[in-house]
């Protein structure tokens, strides 16, 4: 089913994993869907490297289980940028046939080391060459504290709102952990005329470094509160994982009270937390 077509009076609730490593096999992923399906998702996303660091025929693979083996719904991440597109029509073909009907289309990150392949420059390249291929929903990638390459936050928006126009149905954003950014994104899309649906990314922390390194490399500001509450669990794992829960129920919480779209939950592959996560908030989702 493609997902724009849910018909839903409450908001989504998502998930995003990634595949394994190339090191490692296919099946250790089954473990970690086996729990996640208890947190009864909308849809679960699968990530898709851009620079070659993982095996990205099992994020196909992955996303056609999820559908037929779990019985949840799946989209399928798709950078472009070291894509040609003799490629991306191969993998759009691979996913017609395994029955994925979603797609999230990312231009993916510039990796220093590897020139693009330049046969599409950006995401809504993609979205009008999946459009035109025809039979995906087609999903696009938003930044609440605009993208870290962007000249302005209004130089982002405008070619956000050219993103949609190629035919985004659905935006997902990138992790924050201030929802002010989140709130006042909203009124930018709002201005600019973009009316698709967006939900909301959010990461629970449970490892200063990994945090730190997503930060880094996507741009999020950490608040004041969430700076203090690294600084003073880094040393002790379980309180930090629980502050980190914490944390992110808050960000759910006040999201959800705020009429959002949907939450899309970063699981880290850790269905430990996800459930925890969503036993607080499925009553509040819900409502
Ligand atoms: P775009 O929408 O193309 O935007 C990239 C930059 O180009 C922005 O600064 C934008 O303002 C600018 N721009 C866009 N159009 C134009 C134009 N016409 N003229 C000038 N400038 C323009 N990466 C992966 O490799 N694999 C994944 O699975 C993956 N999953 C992700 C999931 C989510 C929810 C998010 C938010 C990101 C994900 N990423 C993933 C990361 C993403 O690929 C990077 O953030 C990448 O740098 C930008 O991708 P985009 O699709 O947003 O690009």
């Amino acid at each position: 089913m493609k997902i724009n077509e849910l018909k839903k009076d409450t908001a989504i609730f998502s998930l995003e994993i990634f595949p394994p490593k190339k090191t490692s096999s296919i099946e250790t992923i089954y473990a970690t869907l086996d729990e996640l399906s208890d947190v009864h998702p909308d849809f679960i996303s699968v990530t898709f490297g851009a620079g070659g660091s993982v095996n990205n025929s099992t994020t196909v693979q992955i996303a056609s289980d999820i559908k037929t083996k779990y019985g949840i719904e799946s989209v399928a991440h798709l950078p472009c940028i070291y894509l040609t597109k003799s490629d991306a029509a191969k993998i759009l073909e691979d996913l017609k046939a395994n029955g994925i009907e979603n797609i999230l289309a990312l231009r993916g990150d510039l990796n220093p080391d590897m020139p693009p392949v330049n046969e599409f420059e950006y995401a809504s390249d993609l979205v009008k060459f999946i459009n035109v291929y025809g039979g995906f929903n087609v999903i696009g990638a938003c930044y609440p504290e605009t993208h870290l390459e962007a000249s302005s936050p209004a130089e982002d928006i405008k070619h956000l709102k050219y993103k949609v126009d190629c035919g985004c149905n659905e935006l997902i954003s990138q992790l924050f952990f201030d929802n002010n950014y989140f709130y006042s994104f909203l009124e930018k899309c709002d201005i600019a005329g973009i009316n698709v649906p967006v939900e909301a990314g959010i990461m629970p922390v449970t490892n200063k470094r990994q945090i730190e390194r997503m930060t880094k490399m996507c741009g999020a500001s950490l608040p004041e509160k969430f700076k203090k509450i690294l600084d003073r669990y880094e040393f002790n794992d379980d309180a930090l994982r629980d502050a980190g829960i914490a944390y992110a129920i808050d960000q759910i919480t006040d999201l959800i009270a705020n009429g959002v779209d949907g939450i899309h939950l970063y699981t880290m592959n850790n269905p430990y937390v996800a459930k925890r996560i969503y036993e607080a908030v499925k009553n509040i989702i819900k409502a």
